[in-house]
């Protein structure tokens, strides 16, 4: 995963092929997702951090967990350009063909898959404009679905990213146009719920 690796970043390549997941992401909206909007994240935070040499051997998750700490001119780079990467990286990791059943840990802790679903839905339309919806673990271990604007990392948060889900229009526009709830519903169809649970293991 991208998110311990260091300065420059690399574009990671998508993990199946770009048609894979269809009908319900199409080839053509991954084109644009992977290659152009996360190869930009990567650019410009590869741009932001090249003067800043003292962060060059920061991994990514260690830039978003302690943004606070870092100089105010890189801060919002790294903000929105660390954060569109590894929500990205994460995102696409998190996609896989095939239905798989809800995590049984996740299922428990939201009283079932049907309401894990509902509420993650629920967070995912309730975000004005563009963000993502998270399950995040807590600091106590609790598994919590949360909404984050713009390319707002739970990390930042002293929470553990676990599963997001990309509302930005760019993920889902050219497929769905204005009906994001259409795309949420296909977006359950596609998670790699296995790679959660491993996630969840410890
Ligand atoms: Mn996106």
């Amino acid at each position: 995963m991208i998110a311990q690796t260091t300065y420059p970043f690399q574009l990671p390549e998508l993990p199946y092929a770009y048609e894979a997941l269809e009908p319900y992401i199409d080839r053509e909206t991954m084109h644009f997702h992977h290659d152009k909007h996360l190869k930009t994240y990567v650019d410009n935070l590869n741009k932001a951090l090249e003067p800043y040499s003292q962060y060059h051997s920061w991994t990514l998750e260690q830039l978003l967990s302690r943004l606070s700490e870092l100089p105010e001119g890189l801060q919002k780079a790294v903000r929105n350009n660390g954060g569109g990467v590894y929500n990205h990286d994460l995102y696409f990791d998190l996609m896989t063909p095939g239905d798989q059943p809800v995590a049984e840990k996740v299922a428990e802790a939201f009283g079932g898959a049907d309401n894990f679903k509902k509420e993650m839905k629920a967070a995912a339309l309730g975000q004005f404009g563009s963000g993502f919806a998270w399950l995040v673990k807590d600091a106590s271990g609790s598994l919590k679905v949360i909404a984050l604007p713009n390319q707002d990392n739970p990390l930042s948060q002293g929470l553990t990213p676990v599963l997001p889900l990309d509302v930005w229009e760019h993920a889902y526009y050219l497929k769905y146009q204005n009906l994001r709830g259409d795309y949420i519903d296909s977006w359950f169809h596609v998670v790699n719920w296995k790679a959660v649970e491993e996630a969840l293991k410890d």
